[in-house]
C-alpha cells in the first residue's frame, strides 16, 4: 500500500477509536478522501475513452486485474450500498436524478460477480463522464453522512432486517464471487464500515488503478517519438508516470487536456502545416502560440530545445536532455534552462 495513504489511514483509525479525537478523525478522514478523489478525477479528465475498458493486467489477481472504469463503479457502488441501504436508511444516489440510465450500466450490483472479458465487455457500455459524476454525487452524499454521524454511532450494529433488505434490493449477485459481501457488511458495526468501504477499499483500488494507468502509458509509450512538437522530451518530463507521450492518445499534457478537442495549438498547428514539430517551422523564433505562450514559464526552453533539434536533430536532443538531468537536479526543464531562449540554446550547446 502507499506509504503516505497508509499512514494517514492509520493516524485516522487510531483518532477515530477516542471520543475526544472523534470529529478530528472525521474531518481528517473527508480531507483524505478528497486527495484520493483527485487522483480519480485526473484519471477520468487525462485518459482517452478506451483508456477505461483495458485489461493491461488481465488474468493476474489482485485489484489491478480489473479495468479503470469497473474500478470507479465498483468503489462507489459499494459506498453508496453501505451508506444508504445501511447507514442512512434511504434511497441509493444510482437511483436518484437518472445515474443509471445515464451511465448506460447493464448491472445495478457492486460487479464482484464479473470477471476477465465480462469486466472488459462491461466496462464498454458505460459512460465515464456519468459515471464520474455518479461517483462525485456518491462521494459528496457520504461526506455528509460521516459529517453527521456522533461517536455513539460507531458502535451500531445491523439487524437481520437490513440483511434482508439488502438481499431484496439486489444490488449485491447471488454468485458466490458476490453474495459474500452482505454478511461481511453485516459483521460490521458503524465504525467497521468506515474502516473498510470509506477508506481502506477505496485506497487499495484507487492504487490499483495507478498501476493499471501506469501501465496504459508505458505502453503506449512503446515505439512511439519521446521529442515532443513542441521541443520538449516525452522521455525526460515529470509527468513520465501520467502521460503516454505527447503524440499518443495517452496525452496528458495540460496544453492538450484544455484545448479544444484535446489538442494543443501546437499540436493542431504543425498537423495544419504538415510538419513534424514546431523545429520545422520557419515562425518558430517569433511563435506565440501554446506552450510558446509568453506567460507560460516553459516557453522559452521550449523554444530553445526545438532550435536545438532543428540544428542538431532529435537523436543529440534526447541525449543532451539525458546529460542536464544526470548534471543537475531538476523537475521541469526551464529551472536550469531559463526564459530566455537564446541563452538557453547557448546552455544546451555548452552541455
Ligand atoms: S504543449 Fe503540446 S506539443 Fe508540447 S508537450 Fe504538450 S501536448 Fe505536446
Ligand atoms: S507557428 Fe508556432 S505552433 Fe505553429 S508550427 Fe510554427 S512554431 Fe509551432
Amino acid at each position: 500500500m502507499d506509504k503516505d495513504w497508509s499512514e494517514k489511514n492509520k493516524e485516522i483509525q487510531k483518532l477515530l477509536s477516542k471520543e475526544t479525537t472523534f470529529d478530528e478523525a472525521i474531518g481528517k478522514l473527508i480531507e483524505f478522501r478528497e486527495d484520493l478523489f483527485q487522483q480519480i478525477t485526473w484519471i477520468v479528465e487525462g485518459y482517452p475513452e478506451k483508456a477505461f475498458y483495458q485489461l493491461p493486467f488481465a488474468g493476474a489477481k489482485g485489484y489491478h486485474s480489473k479495468t479503470l472504469a469497473y474500478s470507479i463503479w465498483h468503489i462507489f457502488r459499494i459506498e453508496d450500498i453501505v451508506a444508504h441501504e445501511m447507514i442512512a436508511g434511504d434511497e441509493q444516489i444510482l437511483f436518484r436524478d437518472d445515474h443509471l440510465c445515464m451511465i448506460g450500466s447493464s448491472i445495478i450490483t457492486t460487479g464482484n460477480e464479473l470477471e476477465g472479458e465480462e469486466i472488459a465487455e462491461f466496462s464498454k457500455k458505460l459512460n465515464v463522464q456519468e459515471l464520474y459524476l455518479y461517483a462525485k454525487a456518491v462521494k459528496e452524499s457520504s461526506d455528509r453522512i460521516l459529517s453527521g454521524l456522533q461517536y455513539k454511532d460507531l458502535k451500531r450494529k445491523f439487524s437481520e432486517e437490513t440483511k434482508q433488505k439488502l438481499v431484496e434490493s439486489k444490488c449485491v449477485s447471488e454468485d458466490e464471487n458476490a453474495f459474500w459481501l452482505i454478511d461481511y457488511w453485516c459483521g460490521k458495526d458503524v465504525k467497521g464500515l468506515i474502516q473498510m468501504p470509506f477508506s481502506r477499499h477505496w485506497i487499495m483500488h484507487i492504487e490499483a488503478m495507478r498501476r493499471i494507468k501506469n501501465r496504459l502509458c508505458k505502453i503506449a509509450r512503446k515505439g512511439a517519438d519521446p521529442s515532443a512538437i513542441c521541443g520538449l522530451s516525452c522521455d525526460h518530463c515529470f509527468l513520465g508516470e501520467w502521460c503516454g507521450g505527447c503524440r499518443t492518445e495517452y496525452n496528458v499534457c495540460s496544453f492538450a487536456t484544455c484545448s479544444e478537442g484535446r489538442i494543443c495549438p501546437n499540436v493542431k498547428c504543425c498537423i495544419e502545416k504538415n510538419i513534424d514539430g514546431c523545429y520545422e517551422c520557419g515562425e518558430l523564433e517569433t511563435c506565440e502560440k501554446g506552450f510558446y505562450t509568453p506567460s507560460n514559464d516553459g516557453a522559452g526552453a521550449a523554444k530553445a530545445q526545438s532550435l536545438y533539434i532543428r540544428k542538431y536533430g532529435k537523436k543529440a536532443f534526447l541525449k543532451v536532455q539525458t546529460r542536464l538531468h544526470e548534471k543537475y537536479d531538476f523537475e521541469k526543464v526551464q529551472e536550469i534552462l531559463g526564459q530566455d531562449y537564446k541563452e538557453a540554446l547557448n546552455m544546451l550547446e555548452e552541455n
